[in-house]
């Protein structure tokens, strides 16, 4: 399975990434997680991603890219991948393509959790309190939607385009959305 997992942030992409990639054995590869990870170990691509990230702006698609394809050239992608928050631009789509390509595959599926703004907003805010993540306050969370409808809009409508398309409506419990997931996959 190769698996791209989009969706506005507080949809819950983490969380079903990782279901996802715990059901087909493949690896869970979410950007977010690591910029993050390199945020905190204070590195190169760290101190490059830091300042976007905190005001809720894309890390540019060259330094972003360039992240992804040294990720993807690694064995462990061998059987495939989930990609959790990549692409996230028309730029990267057509990256990953390329990647793809190089080693003579294709993407399965590109799924879209679907969630409205008063929702997601509403999880991201209560996110906030548990995990005092530093772009989970109110203006930053405007801004990171805002992103997500103007950059990625355009992904989805790209993939959509290629029939690789499946949305599922991430409003619900859990392990509800999950199998919505795993049902609509297996329809593709
Ligand atoms: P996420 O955890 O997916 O919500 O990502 C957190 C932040 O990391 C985003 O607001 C961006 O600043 C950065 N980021 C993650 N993935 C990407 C990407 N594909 N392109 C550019 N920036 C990204």
């Amino acid at each position: 399975m190769r698996l791209v997992l989009v969706g506005p942030p507080g949809a819950g992409k983490g969380t079903q990434a990782a279901r996802l990639a715990q059901r087909y054995d493949v690896p869970a590869i979410s950007t977010g997680d690591i910029f993050r990870a390199n945020v905190k170990g204070k590195t190169k691509l760290g101190r490059q991603a830091q300042e976007y990230m905190s005001q809720g702006a894309l890390v540019p698609d060259e330094v972003t890219n360039a992240m992804v394809r040294d990720r993807l050239s690694r064995d462990d992608v061998f059987g495939g991948f989930l990609l959790d928050g990549y692409p996230r631009t028309p730029d990267q789509a057509v990256e990953l393509e390329g990647m793809l390509d190089d080693n003579g595959t294709a993407l399965d599926a590109v799924v879209e959790l679907v969630a409205d703004v008063d929702e997601v907003t509403r999880r991201l805010l209560k996110r906030a309190e548990i995990e005092g993540r530093v772009d989970d306050n109110e203006d930053v969370i405007r801004k990171r939607l805002s992103v997500y409808a103007e950059s990625t809009a355009p992904v989805t409508a790209y993939y959509d385009g290629q029939g690789l398309l499946v949305r599922v409506d991430a409003v619900g419990d859990v392990d509800v959305v999950t199998e919505r997931l795993v049902g609509a996959l297996s329809a593709q």
